[in-house]
C-alpha cells in the first residue's frame, strides 16, 4: 500500500505558512487546525522548512516568551525529509522511526502535495491489519 492511499482517505488539504510571519502566528495556526507540524512554503509554493510544536516547547524552553515573534524562519527545521506519494506506507513509517520525526510532507516534482503524520500511519496500518485478520478469518471458515 501507498502513500497514496492515505491521501486519498484524509485528502490533499493542507495547512502551510510563511516563513517570515511570526512564531505566535504559527502557534495561532497549530492551535487552530489542530495539527501538530506546518510546512514552511516559500513565495514560489516550494517548501522551505517544517515546524512543529516540539520546536515551539523546545525555543520557548531555551529563550521564553518573547521569542514568539521572532520568524518562524529561525525556528524551523530547514532540511526536510519528504515522500512521494508512490512510496509504501511502512517505508514512510521507517523514515519517521529513524529520523525521530511524526510529519513527512509528500511533495512531487516540486508540488507539495499533502503531509503524512505518524497518526495516519497507524490508523492505516491498523485498517489493514483488520482487513488481513478478517479475510484470514473468512478463508479459514470457508476452507
Ligand atoms: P515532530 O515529531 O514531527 O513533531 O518533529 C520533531 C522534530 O523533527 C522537529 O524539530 C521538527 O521540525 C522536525 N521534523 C518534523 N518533520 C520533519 C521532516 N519531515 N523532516 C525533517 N524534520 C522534521
Amino acid at each position: 500500500m501507498t502513500v497514496s492511499a492515505i491521501l486519498q482517505n484524509k485528502g490533499t488539504s493542507i495547512v502551510t505558512i510563511s516563513p517570515d510571519v511570526s512564531l505566535s502566528e504559527a502557534v495561532r495556526s497549530l492551535a487552530e487546525h489542530r495539527i501538530g507540524a506546518i510546512v514552511a512554503v516559500d513565495a514560489q509554493a516550494r517548501v522551505a522548512g517544517i515546524i512543529s510544536e516540539r520546536d515551539v516547547v523546545r525555543i520557548l524552553g531555551e529563550k521564553g516568551p518573547d521569542v514568539l515573534s521572532e520568524p518562524v524562519s529561525s525556528v524551523m527545521t530547514r532540511t526536510v525529509v519528504t515522500c512521494t506519494t508512490s512510496e509504501t506506507v511502512p517505508g514512510v513509517m521507517e523514515r519517521m522511526t529513524r529520523g525521530r520525526f511524526r510529519h513527512v510532507p509528500v511533495v512531487e516534482d516540486g508540488r507539495l502535495l499533502g503531509i503524512i503524520s505518524i497518526g495516519d500511519v497507524v490508523k492505516f496500518r491498523v485498517e489493514e491489519m483488520e482487513r488481513e485478520s478478517a479475510a484470514l478469518r473468512d478463508y479459514i471458515m470457508t476452507a
